[in-house]
């Protein structure tokens, strides 16, 4: 399927505690936001690629040293997100030309990679939704508000949602909309897709695509970025 990407990185990261936006924060010699952008290059179906960035860095991505290498990176748009996540999700889904399909990433992503985007793009040829999910492997409890447990959850059937998810546009902006209409709050994408009755498949990815949310995160991304480095070298 004709697929687009929306990369939304208009959050401002405040529990990495850096006065920039933490897309702008470098990993190893670039800012985080470039890493991903690799794993969408030269992908058969990726046919769109809008970039959702904050108000405050707008001038900046679309005029400044970086704006050149985002167009290099295949960059096509940069467009000004909202106040949730899934406000920019959706003004960067208004903002695909072109496609039947959409893979909504976070920026705080680095190390996403080519073959996951290709299995999500090819996923979207028999379902409305596509999710990379990862099984939960620790012990889950749930606890009230003292803290004190109130139940062991069985973990066989849960799984951590990660980026990027896949949709058919249509569906996406539908579902996204009418969730908006009546005032429903998600924390990742093809929750929209849920609601709205849609069937999604997961996909057990199992390379290292964890997301970058504070100081430590970034400092053992550090390290695997390293480690990646020294491999391609050998
Ligand atoms: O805050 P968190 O790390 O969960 O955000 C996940 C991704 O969503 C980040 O890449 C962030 O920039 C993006 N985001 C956004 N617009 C918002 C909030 C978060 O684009 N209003």
């Amino acid at each position: 399927m004709r697929c687009g990407v929306v990369i939304v990185a208009a959050g401002r990261g405040e529990r990495l505690g850096r006065p920039i936006n933490k897309a702008l924060v470098p990993l190893g010699e670039k800012p985080l936001l470039l890493h991903c952008l690799d794993a969408f290059q030269d992908q058969e179906d990726v046919h769109d690629l809008v970039l959702v960035a904050h108000e405050l860095d707008l001038d900046f991505l679309r005029s400044g040293h970086l704006a050149a290498q985002l167009k290099d990176l295949g960059v096509r748009r940069v467009v000004p997100g909202g106040a949730r996540r899934q406000d920019s999700v959706l003004a960067g889904l208004k903002a695909l030309q072109e496609v039947d399909g959409a893979l909504i990433h976070d920026a705080a992503r680095p190390f996403v990679s080519r073959k996951l985007v290709r299995e999500l793009a090819l996923g979207l040829d028999d379902h409305h939704g596509v999710l990379p999910v990862v099984p939960v492997t620790s012990t889950v409890k749930s606890v009230d508000e003292q803290g004190f447990i109130t139940r062991t959850v069985p973990r066989n059937n849960l799984r951590l949602a990660q980026t990027p998810q896949a949709g058919r546009l249509v569906d996406l902006l539908h579902a996204m909309e009418a969730a908006d209409k009546d005032g429903v709050e998600f924390t990742d994408d093809v929750a929209a897709l849920e609601r709205a009755g849609l069937e999604v498949m997961t996909i057990t990815d199992s390379s290292l695509n964890s997301k970058i949310t504070t100081e430590s995160d970034l400092s053992q991304a550090e390290l695997l970025l390293a480690q990646i480095l020294r491999k391609g070298k050998e």
